[in-house]
């Protein structure tokens, strides 16, 4: 654990470009540059552009343009996940030769089929701590020629971790330092419960790393010491606790956010952009004023 007030401390901001930026992400950004300062360390901006059918290039250009309106400033060259795939691509194979991975061939409407027979039939099907069902772990055991055979012929697929197999070989306790909290209130040391997501993905052929794993290896080369994010991401940290454990990478100290909660009380979404910062900017409020609505809502700003 970092000393608070050691000056090696690394602060990021991560977002992904596929919509406007909202109150929550200033929030993110305004806590991960302010505590960074506080400590005389560093502050990043990370660019998580690895899902290129949802990241636009506008939306970047928005990012930039609505932190530097709130008057954050962020070390260059900004990392962009797009222009890492080969980093990412390598731990995944690291993760193939440990024998964690498996192709699941499954589409998401053959998942949903499988679950509304089961659930019709009085079942109860597993869900993530997000709501979705878990995936189906049948093809954890299907022959490795057979599969790879099937791939090479075009099947459409996706790498997913075999959370059990996974679970077995991670050395160590599996926890994590949270200085915030989760949405029950779980803070100190934290117990990691990655079983919880089931067979999570971490490839796809269009998306060649997913979230999970860009993001833990992103932190680990950047160095970050210190990860402060919203609370949504709360129970995905059980995931990048495991991930860590498996590719030898040191664990942050966590921090998660309340959720700046949206007009009508819902999470507040990237697509509603009337909470968007450029909307208010566009209204004619201030820097001041956005921190002054966040404060306002319980956030202590200094
Ligand atoms: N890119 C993620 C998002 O926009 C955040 C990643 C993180 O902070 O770990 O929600």
């Amino acid at each position: 654990m970092q000393s608070p007030l050691s000056k090696n401390r690394v602060f990021r901001f991560a977002p992904s470009p596929n919509g406007l930026l909202h109150l929550g992400h200033a929030l993110s950004a305004i806590l991960n540059r302010d505590m960074a300062a506080a400590c005389g360390g560093r502050f990043l901006l990370r660019i998580e552009d690895i899902d290129p059918a949802r990241s636009r290039p506008e939306f970047e250009a928005a990012i930039y343009r609505d932190l530097a309106w709130l008057g954050l400033d962020w070390e260059r060259p900004v990392r962009r996940q797009s222009e890492h795939l080969a980093f990412y691509g390598e731990a995944l194979e690291r993760l193939k030769a440990m024998g964690v991975l498996y192709p699941g061939f499954l589409s998401r409407g053959e998942v949903k089929a499988r679950v509304e027979a089961h659930e019709a039939a009085g079942g109860v099907w597993p869900r993530d701590p997000d709501g979705a069902p878990l995936y189906p772990t049948g093809e954890r055991t299907l022959d490795r020629e057979e599969a790879l055979a099937a791939i090479a012929a075009g099947r459409q697929h996706a790498w997913r971790l075999d959370m059990d197999k996974a679970r077995a070989l991670a050395p160590g306790a599996l926890d994590w330092s949270e200085a915030g909290e989760g949405p029950r209130g779980e803070t100190g040391t934290v117990a990691a419960e990655p079983e919880r997501w089931g067979d999570v993905i971490l490839s796809r052929p269009d998306a060649p790393a997913s979230y999970h794993l860009a993001v833990v290896l992103d932190d680990a080369a950047q160095g970050v010491t210190d990860v402060v994010r919203g609370q949504d991401l709360f129970h995905a940290t059980a995931v990048h606790r495991l991930l860590q454990s498996l590719l030898g990478l040191p664990a942050p100290a966590y921090r998660h956010h309340g959720l700046v909660p949206g007009p009508d009380g819902r999470k507040l979404s990237k697509s509603n952009e009337d909470t968007g910062i450029a909307a208010y900017r566009e209204r004619g409020a201030s820097p001041a004023d956005i921190r002054a609505l966040l404060a306002g809502y319980g956030f202590v700003l200094h």
